[in-house]
This record gives C-alpha cells, sequence and structure tokens, in this order.
C-alpha cells in the first residue's frame, strides 16, 4: 500500500512562512508577538508605564520579545549553574536586572561619548561596561526605573539602544580606521551614516525573519564573511573604487559563509542596494522555524544567482553591473600597536581582555585621549579599542597611559587573539563562564608560553563561547571553544568546552574542525591551549598560518 502523503503535502501548503508567498499567518509565537504589535512601538511603554511601574508591571511578552528592540535584555539571575540552563524556564532564569547594548554603529564614538558612557556605567550599570565583537557596548545591572533618563542622555550625545537587538537591522560594522587607514579601498563611513538616516527606526524594517547583520569595510577588517550583508570594498578595473556585496553568512549552530552576488557597487549606491536586500530578506525570509530563520538559509537554498535576479528584478529593477572579487588578505586585520595615518598622525590600538572594561575605565580613558591631543576613539569587531589622531610627540605618554588603564598597546599575542561572550555571569543560555575564563587563560599564558613567545610571529586566536550559539565567532578562530558541561576524569559532571581548530577568515576562510572527543574541562584549560601552541610552534613550516 502506498502510504498518504499527508505530511509533505501538509508542509508544501504550511511554506516557510514566507510573506512574498502570501504566508501572513504568524507560524510561532514570536511571528504572532511581532505581528500583535510593532515592536519598536514598546518605547512608550517603558517610558509611560514600566519605568514607574517597575519590573513586575512587565507584560512578559514585551519583556521577553519586544524588549530586544531596544537593546534590553533580562540578564541571567545570579547563583544558577550551567547544567540547569536547559531545565528552567525562562521566568526562573530572569534577574530583574537589564543588560542593555548600546549600538556604536563603526565603532566611532567621540572623547565625549565615551566619558558619558562611562560615567552612565558608574550611576547605573555597577560600573559595568563590555567592548562587544559588534563594536558595541555592553551594560549590565541596569533597572528598569533608570531606562528613559539613560536614554535621554545617550540620546543627547548622539546613542542610541534602537535596534541594538531583535529580528531588525542591527549594529553596523565599520572599519575601525574608515578615513584614516592608508591603504583602504575606499570610506564606507558615509553609506553607513545614510542606512542609519534612512532605515534604522523604521517600522518597514522592524519586522524581520530574524536578526540582519551589516559589515562595510573598504578593509577586510570587520569579519565580512560571517554577515547577513556585506560591502567589501574593491577595486574595479573600469569603475574604480567600490564594493563587492555578499549576503548570507551567519555562525551559530548552522554556520555558513556569505556567498559573493558578483556585483560591484558604487559607495552612493550602497544604501539602495542594502534597502533592495533586507526587503528581500523580509518578504521572501522564512518565518516558520526561528532556527531557519536567518537570510544565511534562504540563500543557500536559492544559491547566490537566484537571489540577485530577484534583488534586480523585482526590488531595484535594473541590472546591478559586475565585479571583480576583493584580493583576500592572509589573516583578520585587528590594528593593535602603532601605526601612521595617511594624514600624518598616528593611530593606536589598545588591547583590554576580552572586551572587559568598566565605566571608570571608560572615563580615564576619554581623559588620557584627549590630553594626547586627539578626541577620536574607536571600538573593533576583536572586542579592543582604537585612539585615532594621536600625533608622533604624544604615542610614548598615550601608550604608557593606557597600559596603566590595563589596555595594552603591544600586548601579548594571547591577551590579543582572545575574545569572549557574555557567558554565565550575566547570559541566561549560557552553559559556562567565559569572561573571567579567558582572563585567567591570558594571565597563565603570559607566563607559561614566555618561553616561545618569539616564535609566534602572528595573534592565535582564542575565542570562547559560553553555549552553542556563536556570539564570540567560534568557527573562525584559531582555537574556539564551545561551552558545555563535559565530564572529567573522575566522571565528575563539569563545566567545559568542546574545541573547534583551525579556523580562520581571509585567505582560506573556513570554519575550525570539531574534533570528536576533543573535549576540555575548564580547569585543564589553559595546559590545553599551552600544549596545543607549543605543538603548532614547533611543527609549523615557514610562514604557515594555523588554520593551514
Ligand atoms: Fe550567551 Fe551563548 Fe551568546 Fe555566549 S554564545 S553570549 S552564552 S548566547
Amino acid at each position: 500500500m502506498v502510504p498518504p502523503q499527508t505530511t509533505p503535502r501538509a508542509k508544501q501548503r504550511r511554506g516557510e512562512g514566507q510573506w512574498a508567498l502570501g504566508y501572513r499567518e504568524p507560524l510561532n509565537p514570536n511571528e504572532r508577538s511581532k505581528k500583535d504589535d510593532n515592536p519598536l512601538n514598546v518605547r512608550t511603554r517603558i517610558e509611560n508605564i514600566y519605568a514607574h511601574g517597575g519590573f513586575d508591571s512587565i507584560d512578559p511578552a514585551d519583556l521577553r520579545g519586544r524588549f530586544r528592540w531596544y537593546g534590553l535584555y533580562t540578564q541571567r539571575k545570579p547563583g544558577i549553574d550551567g547544567g540547569r540552563t536547559a531545565t528552567l524556564e525562562p521566568e526562573e532564569l530572569d534577574d530583574e536586572y537589564f543588560m542593555l547594548r548600546v549600538r556604536i554603529d563603526g565603532g566611532r564614538l567621540t572623547t565625549q561619548q565615551l566619558a558619558l558612557i562611562g560615567e552612565l556605567s558608574q550611576t547605573y550599570a555597577r560600573d559595568t561596561a563590555d567592548i562587544t565583537d559588534r563594536q558595541n557596548i555592553q551594560y549590565h545591572w541596569i533597572r528598569i526605573e533608570d531606562v528613559p533618563t539613560i536614554w535621554q542622555k545617550l540620546e543627547a550625545a548622539g546613542l542610541t539602544t534602537m535596534e541594538a537587538c531583535g529580528d531588525s537591522p542591527r549594529v553596523i560594522l565599520g572599519s575601525p580606521v574608515a578615513g584614516i587607514a592608508q591603504d583602504e579601498v575606499i570610506d564606507g563611513s558615509p553609506a553607513i551614516d545614510e542606512i542609519l538616516t534612512r532605515y534604522i527606526g523604521d517600522p518597514r524594517f522592524s519586522n524581520l525573519p530574524r536578526k540582519f547583520k551589516t559589515a562595510i569595510s573598504g578593509l577586510q577588517d570587520v569579519a565580512h564573511e560571517v554577515h547577513d550583508i556585506a560591502f567589501v570594498g574593491v577595486n574595479h578595473p573600469e569603475h574604480g573604487p567600490g564594493f563587492d556585496l555578499w549576503v548570507g553568512g551567519g555562525l551559530s549552530t548552522n554556520p555558513m559563509l556569505g556567498k559573493r552576488l558578483g556585483t560591484w557597487i558604487p559607495l552612493d549606491e550602497v544604501p539602495d542596494v542594502w534597502e533592495g536586500v533586507i526587503s528581500v530578506f523580509r518578504d521572501y525570509g522564512y518565518r516558520r522555524l526561528r532556527h531557519r530563520a536567518r537570510i544565511k538559509f534562504l540563500v543557500a537554498d536559492w544559491g547566490p544567482e537566484k537571489f540577485r535576479q530577484i534583488l534586480q528584478d523585482e526590488y531595484l529593477k535594473r541590472e546591478l553591473v559586475d565585479g571583480p572579487a576583493p584580493e583576500a588578505l592572509p589573516q583578520a586585520r585587528d590594528h593593535i600597536g602603532v601605526h601612521p595615518q595617511k594624514d600624518g598622525l598616528f593611530y593606536v590600538g589598545a588591547a583590554p581582555i576580552a572586551g572587559r572594561v568598566s565605566g571608570s575605565t571608560l572615563v580615564e580613558v576619554a581623559k588620557v585621549v584627549e590630553r594626547a591631543g586627539s578626541g577620536r576613539v574607536r571600538l573593533t569587531p576583536q572586542q579592543k579599542l582604537i585612539v585615532l589622531d594621536v600625533p608622533e610627540s604624544e604615542i610614548k605618554t598615550l601608550q604608557a597611559d593606557l597600559a596603566k588603564l590595563g589596555l595594552q598597546t603591544e600586548p601579548s599575542p594571547w591577551r590579543r587573539g582572545v575574545m569572549a561572550c557574555t557567558g554565565i555571569e550575566f547570559c541566561k543560555l549560557a552553559i559556562v563562564e567565559t569572561k573571567a575564563r579567558a582572563v585567567d587563560l591570558v594571565s597563565t599564558l603570559e607566563t607559561s608560553l614566555k618561553d616561545i613567545v618569539d616564535g609566534v610571529s602572528a595573534p592565535i586566536s582564542v575565542h570562547i563561547n559560553g553555549c552553542p550559539n556563536s556570539c564570540a565567532r567560534i568557527q573562525t578562530a584559531d582555537i574556539g571553544l564551545k561551552g558545555q558541561i563535559v565530564t572529567d576524569a573522575d566522571g565528575n559532571q563539569v563545566e567545559g568546552f568542546q574545541v573547534h581548530l583551525g579556523g580562520g577568515l581571509g585567505l582560506d576562510a573556513g570554519f575550525g574542525r570539531k574534533l570528536r572527543g576533543h573535549k576540555v574541562t575548564a580547569d585543564e584549560l589553559s595546559d590545553y591551549v599551552e600544549r596545543v601552541v607549543r605543538n603548532f610552534v614547533a611543527q609549523r613550516t615557514e610562514d604557515e598560518r594555523f588554520a593551514q
């Protein structure tokens, strides 16, 4: 007997929830919440109701859904171990305090803005401030009562938390040295500014199937390969400097590298093309299953040729110009150290460990930067900080002042190469500790690997995640560490990591290999990394990269 074909047919009828194909009825609770009320409307309720009524007055649909559109997540209740993360209900994990993410597009800050961010942290966030790997600043311990005041102060300084999280166009990554780098192909900053002005907070793009991450850079320094959309500087043989368009990159549990559409986009057309791509995503993106909703799944199913055709035919209503691929760089650039700018001044890149600073540190950084004659700093996608526009005569003093604040400008390869996500200290999805572990790891390796530091010509990246999500881009690290509960030698269930080895971006971009059985307990972590690095340095051929 032929089995009934109800399941495939039902699936076809239901489809993937793509609006453009007529599927408008929400197919999961997240889609329902966004349809019930545009998430951007939650701001009014925060200002008028929740900030007065306190935590208990917050509607759960806002608390665990729409708040994200303004950079707000509840943080993890202290004291809940990682083994219980998956077993508890969301309300059991929720603390009454919030993480608040300030979007800093292109990582661009003036010293006044930096000082304000630091002061707000001192007043409202128990002096917490992390530089994230998306060039944001993340606060913790925020009370809902204080949020409207924080917004007022941030906005008066030209900063915002709008669409810092949620199914929306999030912070736009840009080269930290845009406009000053001697070797950039093109400065993408005007396109970033135009996109912010035209589209951030625009209700047409505030209900996407999932988050939408953008990178725009005339240098290859923003991990463009793993973005939903990326514009990468390239010289066209006839048309000159412009951008190569990539779509469909992303990490998390189904990592994919972005695909080139084979087009060349001039600077002034970047915002229109960005609007076209985000519109394709909004209309054709999959909304049935959250774990298949990023644009990468659509691009993987369609292929870059079909994606380009739909973009051109249905949205831009014109053909795009064909263009060449940018020449891949051997290694992602992090801008640490002292570098000449094209105007005769210098930029100085400094490394906190895994982005962990504090409000007080940022206030002091603003002062020493101004003393050095500069008014501009940049945050980087590697969780680092760069001071721009430094006169040569001020470099040494600035370096010494930054070092006193824990920001080394000639860091060890480990301090330079370590990144870590938020982890169990504050993140509700976390299984293990990350930031404190990164600090321990760096200090241990700086002692234990002192004898071979000269043999390590480039930083070896060690990225630490607190769970299977990939906020710290573990698949693109030389040594990627995915937090999980593992069994130790005595049979105990303890914090540990699944190891991924040999990932990288740029030339030979690819994801690290997950080696079966390659797990390490948190207590063994520094010994393990030391062994891996020693083996690599002892066995490598000249100029061999870790990923090869
Ligand atoms: Fe939280 Fe996991 Fe992301 Fe780390 S990787 S910040 S633990 S969701």
